[in-house]
């Protein structure tokens, strides 16, 4: 978001606008995906062309069948962002969260193990198959 900033600041190249939530964040009204857009504006006093970036509804944007508001980019991004960092990245959230990483791990480990032991058998298999071309 800096380095966006940055770049839209010199007014040179035009900087590649990343929508962090398209896509995963729904409409409260209608249920359907919200995604980001942009569209320009011209400043009241300099009359200067603007870009606005916000999320709206794919409802709203394709069919016109849901009359929920376009979301300010950089509002929900922020929320969204923050709750993160409340409920995940915490200090109090991290134990619990590597916890259950480790919970996790843990199973799909014993389930590498058990494909291990099955692919140990067909290698097995196939060597016994091998020799016998050979032998033949
Ligand atoms: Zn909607």
């Amino acid at each position: 978001m800096n380095k966006n900033k940055r770049l839209n600041a010199t007014g040179g190249q035009k900087a590649k606008v990343v929508y962090l939530l398209s896509g995963l964040i729904w409409c409260g009204e209608c249920g359907k995906r919200m995604v980001g857009s942009s569209s320009t504006y011209k400043t009241r006093v300099t009359r200067e062309t603007r870009q606005r970036y916000y999320y709206l509804c794919n409802n709203a944007d394709r069919t016109n069948t849901c009359n929920n508001k376009k979301i300010n980019k950089s509002s929900i991004e922020e929320y969204v962002l923050g709750k993160l960092q409340q409920d995940i990245f915490s200090d109090t959230a991290m134990p619990k969260l590597a916890e259950n990483l480790y919970a996790y791990y843990s199973n799909s480990k014993k389930e590498t193990a058990g494909e291990g032991d099955y692919l140990k058998k067909e290698l097995a298999k196939i060597d016994r198959q091998i020799e016998n071309i050979v032998d033949a």
